[in-house]
């Protein structure tokens, strides 16, 4: 007998729809809201990593995920000039599991809507919870569409901005502004096979990921001044003007840009609440309690180990409570380490200011990525 016959989910992101499915497939009766009229996926594409397609294999949607996607076994470290760094095989995967799978965040969505589905559980979209009333033995629900509901807990995946996480933890764990920004754009598919490729710049960092045998996506990390808005229009313009130092993939790309190019901007921002992540009855998961730089490309692989690991806390014989805290001290200590290691890569990138510092951070990569990266892998293909 698990701790809770019902949970409400509230967000329908990657994370949300992972643990509606991970709890539905558990035989716990799940109901699942999201904001959003529609299933609108924001963003380009997406690497999931080995360990985030072992929590895509426990929801039963690996197969499906690498149909959809690309497969590829590590990184190729490039100057913006073009000249090798180094290549940095990728070690999260396993001898089931490869390195790496990277799709659009639209098959990914689809995917995970179709694991919620068959376990029998319908998202509804355009509604949020306008109240939570936690009585200490079930939380009362209020939903915007006037509606209530009764439930054993209320699992937040509601993202970086979290409105649960404020009402449990007051203000004080708000996201931060890094002081960079991603520009990223789907692209047809060209580098070597099997690997994706980053290129360190003078105070910029670019890449692409490939995402199916047709389309991979170039991304580029810049500094970029807080609250900074600009009009879609400009993006182009601007992306073309920070990338005209790069040469090799990413001035192929620059060549292309134009009005036609969807390009999409994202200002990175980190938070990380410490644990545990619940009170009471509530609980906050995914980027609502850590949302990392995506450096090493794992925010959305964290969510969804919170998704599996919270069904799996869930469906021991104990209370919610002794279930919520042993949730949050199984996931605090990754999830810290990720956002450390994301946030560590992204400082000593942007170090990179002149073609001195290029030159050691150079040696330095070359001499050292392929054990630190190792390292990090290492931790990262145990068990979530
Ligand atoms: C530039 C960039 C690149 C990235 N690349 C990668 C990558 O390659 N690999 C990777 O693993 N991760 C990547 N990430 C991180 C990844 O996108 C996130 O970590 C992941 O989406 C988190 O999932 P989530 O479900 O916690 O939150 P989200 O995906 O943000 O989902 C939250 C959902 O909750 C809904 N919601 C919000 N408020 C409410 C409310 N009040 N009521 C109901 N619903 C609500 C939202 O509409 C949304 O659908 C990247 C992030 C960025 C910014």
């Amino acid at each position: 007998m698990g701790a809770v016959n019902n949970v409400l989910v509230v967000g329908a992101g990657i994370g949300g729809l992972g643990a509606a499915a991970a709890l539905a497939q558990r035989g716990i009766d799940v109901d699942i809201i999201e904001i959003r009229p529609h299933s609108t996926v924001f963003g380009v594409g997406i690497n999931q990593p080995g360990n985030s397609l072992r929590a895509l294999r426990d929801i039963g949607v690996l197969e499906e995920v690498k149909a959809a996607g690309y497969e590829f076994d590590g990184w190729r470290f490039k100057d913006y000039k073009d000249n090798l760094i180094v290549d940095v095989p990728s070690g999260t995967g396993d001898d089931e599991i490869p390195g790496n799978v990277a799709l659009t965040r639209r098959d990914l969505h689809d995917i995970l809507i179709g694991a919620v589905e068959r376990a029998g559980v319908e998202v509804r979209y355009g509604v949020t919870a306008d109240e939570l009333d936690d009585r200490g033995d079930s939380v009362h629900v209020t939903f915007s569409d006037g509606t209530t509901g009764l439930y054993d807990l209320v699992a937040g995946f509601d993202g970086i901005k979290s409105r649960i996480r404020g009402q449990l933890f007051g203000e004080t764990h708000r996201p931060v502004y890094t002081g960079y920004a991603v520009w990223r754009v789907t692209i047809p598919r060209t580098g070597p096979p099997r690997l994706g490729g980053i290129y360190q710049g003078i105070n910029a960092k670019g890449g692409y990921i490939p995402l199916n045998e047709r389309e991979m996506y170039l991304f580029l990390v810049t500094p970029e001044p807080q609250d900074q808005r600009y009009e879609k229009e400009q993006f182009p313009d601007l992306l073309r003007e920070r990338l005209e130092q790069f040469e090799g993939i990413p001035a192929e790309v620059r060549e292309q840009l134009g009005p036609h190019s969807e390009i999409v901007y994202s200002p990175l921002t980190e938070v990380l609440l410490p644990e545990p992540w619940h009170r009471g009855r509530i609980v906050v998961a995914g980027d609502a309690a850590h949302a990392c730089t995506p450096h090493i490309t794992q925010g959305a692989g964290m969510a969804l180990e919170d998704a599996t690991v919270l069904a799996d806390e869930l469906d021991k014989d104990w209370s919610v409570e002794e279930a919520l805290v042993a949730f949050a001290k199984r996931r605090y200590p990754r999830a810290k380490l990720v956002q450390d290691v994301s946030r560590g890569i992204l400082n000593a990138e942007m170090q990179v200011v002149s073609d001195d510092a290029l030159s050691h951070a150079v040696e330095h990569m070359a001499a050292e990525l392929p054990g630190q990266v190792g390292g990090v892998d290492a931790i990262l293909r145990q068990p979530a």
